[in-house]
């Protein structure tokens, strides 16, 4: 027998899955990490536990499975995209870990955006300019931290960071790297104008490889910790939500992934690289010659949970006393509600809004609030909060009538009424994939192409089913359609006051390092 051990490195824990060819799960390692968020905007963690936890879930994998060492053909990563950390030049971390959800370059994102033209970069990198990319991130970092600036001698992702560790070498793959805000997304090399911009160097980068890159063999030391044998291969694969994708729909144009987990996206192939007309939307490269286009919903399971623990602390406290899942009982607590929750519209803006419109800075409200209103309500009131906001970046993908096949992904099917909101209010009929874990089984199709069982990047399509399928409640959907326009004018109801607070606030710009772009 043949298995792939595919890695995900998520948001808030790193799973190791152990497949057969076949996509037989054999055995599974999970151990979690923390996030920081001390003060406003911090969300950073710590890339050695995170490192760590890594090496644990391979080793709780490899030696659950009770499957002989010689017989893993190839290990294969999936990695959150946006992650940044700083080494010096002894391989050492002198930054912490800043995630994706790490906002504190606001201003710095703010500035940029006012001194180049912001489209062009969101053409050139395919990354919008916001604090989730490196560019606002660098420019936080120089200018908060000048002296630590100056001795990063690389700027790496986790996935980076722990392949050094494994294989002695910087190398990060092109579907990471377009999540940074710094690959040129047509060329697919570092861009050296914006490099030139946040003040880098290339060499500061890690060399780039295809999604497929198989390293050398893993060090003896490492290899003996995670109990993997030396003919193993270790295959980079690519990024979380490139991977989930392929998993999803694999390489059908007509194919839409909805993945909702800590934060929540929507994606769609793509044969070159695009950009949306009507809204922010992103352009990754997902591997051999395709991109994704995409756009993303920050505040979806990671509000879920908030909400959650604020509303119902008891029962997240009684379900984990059980060893149940902490959220397993929302699912009641959302039917308990009625659609359009008596009159709640909760906007949930509590990262601000990522697309589509690009207002880092937008706060979340509750409308309509009385003394009648219940907490199952309230917490209805968010799930389709949230559902309404995957559909407008939906909208920007998917032209008005055109046929597409959505297939869901991601944490939320956990509570199958999220997920029946969420095809209620598109109005349309949502598949789930049999391997609903789907960044890790992405990660293996790749790992499969890269060794040549799987013969081509097309052919990965023949491993790709579903196993259930959501179809709209009419009545439902019809309460929702009503809904829409209700949503769309608080929208722009938190937008004006958005820009009455930012009015106040900082009625004039401070001068700033960056004006040396001007020339942009
Ligand atoms: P990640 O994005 O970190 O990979 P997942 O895809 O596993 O995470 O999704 C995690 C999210 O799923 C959590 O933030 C949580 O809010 C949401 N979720 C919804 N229902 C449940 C449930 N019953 N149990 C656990 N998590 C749930």
């Amino acid at each position: 027998m043949t298995y792939i051990l595919a890695v995900d490195i998520g948001t808030t824990h790193c799973r190791a899955i152990l497949y057969s060819i076949q996509g037989e799960v054999k055995a599974v390692g999970e151990v979690g990490y923390e996030t920081k968020c001390e003060q406003l905007g911090m969300a950073e963690q710590d890339p050695y536990q995170v490192s760590e936890a890594v090496d644990s879930a391979v080793a709780e994998a490899v030696q659950s499975s009770c499957v002989p060492a010689g017989s893993i053909e190839a290990v294969v990563f999936s990695s959150v995209w946006h992650s940044l950390i700083g080494v010096d030049e002894r391989d050492r971390a002198i930054t912490p870990l800043f995630t994706w959800a790490d906002s504190r370059s606001m201003a710095q994102s703010d500035r940029l955006a006012g001194m180049v033209d912001r489209y062009e970069v969101r053409n050139r990198t395919g990354c919008p300019i916001h604090p989730m990319y490196f560019p606002a991130k660098l420019l936080w970092l120089r200018e908060e931290h000048p002296n630590l600036f100056s001795q990063i001698a690389h700027f790496v992702s986790i996935k980076e960071f722990v392949l050094r560790r494994w294989v002695g070498d910087y190398a990060v793959d092109v579907s990471v790297a377009s999540g940074t805000g710094l690959l040129n997304v047509s060329t697919l090399e570092w861009d050296s104008r914006i490099l030139g911009l946040v003040g880098i160097e290339p060499s500061q980068l890690s060399r780039l490889v295809e999604p497929t890159y198989c390293f050398r063999p893993i060090r003896p030391d490492v290899r003996e910790k995670l109990g993997l044998s030396s003919r193993t291969k270790v295959v980079i694969g690519a990024a979380d939500g490139a991977l989930a994708h392929i998993a999803a729909v694999g390489t059908a144009l007509d194919g839409i992934s909805l993945s909702v987990g800590t934060g929540a996206a929507v994606r769609r192939l793509a044969l070159a690289p695009r950009t949306a007309d009507n809204g922010e939307t992103w352009c990754y490269y997902l591997a051999c010659g395709r991109w994704l286009h995409g756009g993303l919903v920050q505040d979806a399971g990671i509000a879920f949970s908030w909400l959650t623990n604020q509303l119902f602390s008891h029962e997240v406290h009684e379900s984990r006393q059980l060893g149940l899942s902490p959220y397993h009982f929302v699912d009641d607590v959302l039917r308990s509600a009625t659609p359009g929750a008596q009159g709640l519209v909760f906007l949930p803006f509590l990262l601000g809004e990522r697309s589509p419109n690009l207002r880092p800075g937008l706060k979340g409200a509750l409308f309509g609030i009385t003394l009648s209103a219940t907490r199952a309500e309230i917490m209805r009131a968010l799930v389709e909060g949230i559902a309404y906001r995957l559909k407008t970046v939906y909208d920007c993908l998917v032209q008005p009538g055109e046929r597409v096949r959505i297939v869901a992904t991601g944490g939320f099917l956990k509570t199958p009424e999220w997920v029946q909101i969420v095809c209620d209010l598109f109005g349309k009929e949502m598949y789930v994939p049999l391997q609903q874990e789907g960044s890790a089984w992405g990660a293996a199709l790749v790992a499969m192409l890269s060794i040549g069982i799987v013969g081509s990047f097309d052919e990965m399509n023949k491993y790709v089913t579903t196993s259930a399928l959501y179809t709209p409640r009419p009545e439902v959907s019809l309460v929702y359609r009503e809904l829409l326009p209700r949503f769309a004018g608080y929208y722009k109801v938190l937008c004006q006051s958005e820009e009455l607070e930012r009015f106040e606030s900082s009625p004039c710009q401070p001068e700033s390092p960056l004006s040396a772009c001007k020339d942009w």
